[in-house]
């Protein structure tokens, strides 16, 4: 199965030209920091288009019990709190991702020259990951979904779905995360009890994980991903039926819960 992944920029633009828009669904709220270093990227945040576009995604395809707000610049996170319906994303997370990207020369030329720009990108593709992977955490509690296996995986499989599904060029973005899962696993040097036990799965498993996915989505356009990542064939056949199916469970999940405007569970627009 293939979806039309530019559906949901043509429903924005449906959205916007033919019917209100649902307010307070999702509340974003922008807090001042004092650190000078974080505040360039603070105020990128609130122009970055694709940003906007992921909330607008989220304000309008999802329905609430009660508003979700996302707070950018809080102290703790990224995380879901589920007592407040709150997603928190610090200021120093941003700087974290932006920091490691940059240490590898993720986006420069060959000359150690990074691209300011696509730096920037990179960073916010990781941000819209991050935020439909706390959407997910947030999905599953408001509506006790039943989710076979450990949520965190469930959390970051409907982050590649979202991303891949509804963003054109979506699976840029799940490339992005997968290389900071890369980049932080590729720190560890030796692995304590506490890898193991973690409700997340390990950063080079969450790396394959989401590689895999974005393989399975389109496995002509992303087959040089068969050779960056090893996969066998074996592999490599079993991701495509897994992001078929895991894109389907997901998009059944959620059938009842999102605005029919925006239903991806009716794919071939
Ligand atoms: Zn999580």
């Amino acid at each position: 199965m293939r979806y039309d992944q530019r559906r949901w920029l043509f429903t924005v633009i449906f959205l916007f030209s033919s019917m209100s828009i649902a307010a307070d669904n999702v509340i974003v709220r922008y807090l001042p920091t004092n650190d000078i270093k974080l505040q360039p990227m603070a105020k990128k945040l609130q122009s970055d288009s694709s940003i906007q576009d992921a909330i607008t995604l989220m304000n309008e395809a999802f329905i609430f019990l009660q508003p979700l707000t996302i707070v950018f610049g809080a102290n703790d996170g990224p995380l879901y709190d589920p007592t407040r319906n709150y997603i928190l994303i610090p200021y120093t997370f941003l700087d974290e991702v932006e920091q490691r990207f940059k240490a590898v020369n993720y986006v420069g030329d060959n000359q150690g020259n990074a691209n300011p720009e696509n730096l920037v990108q990179v960073v916010m593709d990781v941000l819209i990951h991050t935020l439909f992977h706390e959407l997910a955490h947030a999905l599953i509690t408001t509506y006790e979904l039943p989710i076979v296996g450990k949520e965190e995986d469930a959390a970051d499989n409907l982050a590649a779905v979202l991303s891949i599904e509804y963003f054109e060029n979506g699976a840029e973005i799940a490339i992005s995360a997968a290389d900071l899962f890369y980049l932080e696993g590729d720190e560890i040097t030796e692995f304590e009890e506490a890898d193991f036990w973690d409700e997340h799965s390990l950063d080079l498993q969450r790396y394959y994980a989401t590689l895999c996915h974005v393989y399975g989505s389109d496995d002509t356009q992303y087959a040089y991903l068969l050779e960056d990542t090893g996969f066998s064939d074996e592999r490599a056949e079993l991701c495509i039926g897994n992001y078929e199916r895991m894109t389907n469970n997901w998009l059944t999940l959620l059938d009842v819960y999102m605005s029919p405007e925006v239903d991806a569970s009716t794919p071939g627009n």
